[in-house]
């Protein structure tokens, strides 16, 4: 009798990790690119993958210490033709967010993502994915009115360009997975719910992502999910119906869904089921930073197992639903907590795996 062939179910992360709360002290104190602030940084990504890899997950990230801000605008961190009044992005509790705005052109940006991973490798014994901001977040930098001198096209130029250097530069560092981040996907259509936002957000990106390989997008993935910042949502009340179709026309290889949070798990797996395309591999979110409580191995894997009764096991793996602290300022959950969310995803994952393995 042959051995039946072992079942695998990746499982990644999102991406951000809460800083160290003296971190957080010191860069508001003074400017986040204060030299004096670099052995910080690196405490706190070296003490972020010790922790990481010790929960045994096997595709680890720098918690993303070093994005200034946040997930969206640390690419244009210190860019000096930028103004703090740009989009507003309004969570459900009542508390917005805003990116930057661009004042005048040229636009570029001050950091690509390839430079944390060069820290976290250093560092790094597993794999390291990266996310990096799409570039439908950011053309939201451009203001309603036209930049003399600066065209939108000239801008949306300059945009695609930078973006797949960024993202270019981290696969050929070696990144495991380059996660590009989608949170204004779902957003788009509370603010537009005839879906004509989202489906330019989705052209948008798809003009950078068609300028890669087939091989190449089998290293790139696409996160959504419903805003997470202070136990608070931007979109959670839009149907993923309305949002996953479109999604799934984007030219990646990876999906990185939330779903643990959602009020009904099994009709977002079956839209899923219905739109997702053969060369996908569905990673779906198990672990609910936005809970204060910990998940056990045994409910990730009871997860684990519904998901699969909808997505088939070859192309299905297990995630966050979104990154513990996507803003560098936020401290709502501890670094504790989310490690040992993440430890659970981890048991968990691997619980359903042998599980499903036995069946098969
Ligand atoms: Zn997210």
């Amino acid at each position: 009798m042959t051995k039946p062939a072992r079942i695998t179910i990746p499982t990644e992360p999102i991406g951000s990790i809460p800083r160290p709360v003296d971190l957080i002290a010191r860069v508001a104190e003074r400017d986040s690119d204060d030299p004096s602030l670099a052995p910080l940084y690196e405490a706190a990504i070296r003490d972020t993958i010790e922790r990481f890899e010790a929960t045994g997950s096997p595709v680890v990230t720098d918690g993303e210490q070093k994005k200034r801000r946040g997930f969206a605008d640390y690419c244009v961190h210190g860019l000096p033709n930028t103004a703090p009044d740009g989009f507003m992005i309004p969570f459900a509790d009542g508390h917005t967010r805003r990116l930057s705005r661009l004042t005048r052109g040229p636009f570029r940006y001050t950091h690509y993502a390839d430079s944390y991973l060069d820290v976290a490798m250093r560092y790094a014994h597993v794999p390291v994915k990266q996310a990096v901001i799409a570039p439908s977040a950011l053309s939201l930098m451009y203001p309603a009115e036209t930049i003399r001198d600066y065209s939108r096209e000239q801008f949306i130029d300059d945009l695609l360009r930078e973006h797949e250097t960024e993202i270019r530069r981290c696969l050929k560092k070696g990144a495991h997975k380059v996660q590009v981040d989608f949170t204004e996907g779902r957003l788009s259509l509370k603010i537009d719910p005839s879906g004509h936002l989202l489906h330019s957000f989705i052209d948008l990106n798809n003009l950078s992502l068609s300028r890669f390989s087939p091989d190449e997008r089998s290293h790139i993935g696409v996160h959504t999910c419903p805003g997470n910042d202070l136990y608070s949502t931007h979109s959670a009340d839009i149907d993923y119906a309305e949002l996953l179709p479109g999604l799934f026309e984007l030219k990646a290889g990876n999906f990185y869904i939330a779903l643990a949070g959602e009020r009904d798990r099994r009709h977002v797996l079956k839209v899923i089921r219905t739109h997702l395309k053969p060369h996908h591999r569905i990673f779906v979110g198990v672990i609910a930073p936005i809970d204060p409580h910990i998940e056990t191995p045994e409910e990730v894997r009871d997860r684990v197992l519904e998901a699969s009764e909808y997505i088939p096991v070859e192309q299905l793996g297990t995630t966050d639903d979104c990154g513990f602290a996507p803003f560098m300022d936020n401290t709502s959950t501890s670094r504790d907590t989310a490690f040992a969310k993440i430890r659970a995803r981890v048991l968990g994952t691997a619980l359903a795996e042998t599980l499903i393995g036995a069946h098969s």
